[in-house]
């Protein structure tokens, strides 16, 4: 793997932050264009490396994979085509994002890397309840995504809930009636946030029920979630009365936040922080800085449409460079440089090289009771008690 540090980084063509599905696709364009791309994959700012499809299991809605295929495992895939074509990696988090001079200045690993043009594909999280007990059941019960997680066998023809009154919920609460027995609806007012025709398909679906003026408390059960508590939102937080409502899955639907707090005073972004770009494009409104993914999709926030948007965005840069005679090709040696054979895997943590202190692992083993995990079905025998590393989405540790 073409790992650099950013110590051995001078005046870069392209530099691009973030290593979800739009930062590697970006990478293997810009890489495939001679340009020697620099992906600074983050590390704990705003989640594990590669984005989000490294915190969900069965990926199969993407194509190509007609049987479906890990999420971690077809990042290790974008991630070693890109490295194929000359793509290196700092993997480190961003510190420090300088646009207003030129050539641009990002602070990573220690260093300062100048760039000519940068690509923003630092994703979005979604948004958490922070629930007591919601380490616990995530990925075993609580999920941020229906449409991805929705046809888990532990669901099917099961009570499911969601919670939110966007399109978001309403999208996902219709979707999740293909699998579970009914769907609840739990709705913080007295009323959809979502347009008017979403709200419609969910009111006149009897396989829907609305759960108005509800916020949820918590969550319980054994090893999958078995039940959640409601309360009214207007009363007590501690004391007030609840009601338990059995469920085998909680679906959260309430909103994402784009990672945009290195750059979000210094480009336009819209009111909740996701960068504006030119319609239809990956321009931002700083020259020869792009975003693709995520950060700039409030609304699509798919695998294959932030690949999309990365291919986008590499093209304009480099048709941008090109046009300004930035540009400092280095041609490929070899010409069809060596397939990639076995892709190189995440390391797994196992007893046997499993470390407390690490900043983040993978695998079930890492798995702790307090712990947010993803990949934690079944949940390990013996998992270590020590685990205190913990990101602020709060699922890269495992
Ligand atoms: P939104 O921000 O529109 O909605 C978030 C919802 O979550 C709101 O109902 C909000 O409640 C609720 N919420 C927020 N925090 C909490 C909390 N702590 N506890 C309980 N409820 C909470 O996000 P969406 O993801 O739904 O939509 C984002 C954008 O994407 C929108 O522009 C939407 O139109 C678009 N979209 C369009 C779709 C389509 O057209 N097919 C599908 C999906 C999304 P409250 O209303 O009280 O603030």
């Amino acid at each position: 793997m073409d790992r650099v540090g950013a110590d051995s980084l001078g005046l870069e063509n392209l530099v691009i932050v973030g290593s979800g599905p739009a930062g590697y696709t970006a990478a293997i364009y810009a890489a495939r264009a001679n340009l020697r791309p620099v992906v600074i994959t983050g590390f704990q700012d705003g989640g594990i490396p590669g984005g989000q499809l490294m915190t969900t299991t069965h990926v199969e809605n993407f194509p190509g994979f007609p049987d479906g295929i890990l999420g971690p495992e077809l990042m290790d895939r974008l991630k070693a085509q890109a490295v194929r074509w000359g793509t290196r990696l700092v993997e480190a988090d961003a510190e420090r994002i300088d646009l207003s001079q030129r050539p641009f200045r990002i602070e990573a690993d220690g260093q300062t890397i100048q760039a000519q043009a940068v690509i923003l594909a630092t994703g979005a999280s979604a948004n958490r309840l922070g629930l007591p007990s919601e380490a616990r059941f995530w990925n075993a019960g609580i999920s941020a995504c229906a449409i991805c997680d929705g046809a888990t066998p532990q669901f099917r023809q099961e009570e499911l809930a969601v919670v939110g009154g966007g399109d978001s919920a309403c999208e996902e609460a219709v979707y999740l009636t293909k699998y579970g027995s009914r769907v609840h609806l739990i709705v913080r007012s007295d009323r959809l946030r979502a347009s008017k025709a979403m709200a419609d398909r969910v009111l006149a679906n009897p396989a829907i029920q609305v759960h108005w003026n509800r916020q949820v408390r918590d969550c319980s059960g054994g090893d999958w979630l078995e039940a959640i508590e409601l309360v009214d939102p207007n009363g007590d937080p501690d004391g007030g009365a609840s009601e338990q409502l059995p469920v085998r899955g909680l679906f959260y639907a309430i909103g994402h936040t784009p990672n945009t707090r290195l750059v979000r005073d210094q480009l336009r972004v819209d009111a909740k922080g996701y960068v504006i770009t030119e319609p239809g494009r990956p321009d931002t409104s700083i020259e020869g800085v792009y975003a693709a993914g995520d950060v700039a999709d409030a609304e699509w926030r798919q695998g294959i449409t932030a690949a999309g948007s990365g291919c986008q965005a590499a093209l304009a840069a480099e048709r941008w460079l090109t046009h300004h005679g930035l540009a400092v090709t280095v041609s490929q040696d070899p010409v069809d440089p060596a397939t990639v054979g076995e892709v190189q895997r995440t390391a797994v943590s196992d007893e046997t090289n499993f470390d407390p202190q690490a900043l983040w692992q993978k695998g079930s083993f890492a798995t702790t009771a307090t712990s947010p995990c993803w990949w934690c079905t079944p949940p390990p025998p013996a998992a270590p008690a020590t685990c205190s590393s913990r990101s602020s989405s709060g699922c890269w540790r495992s």
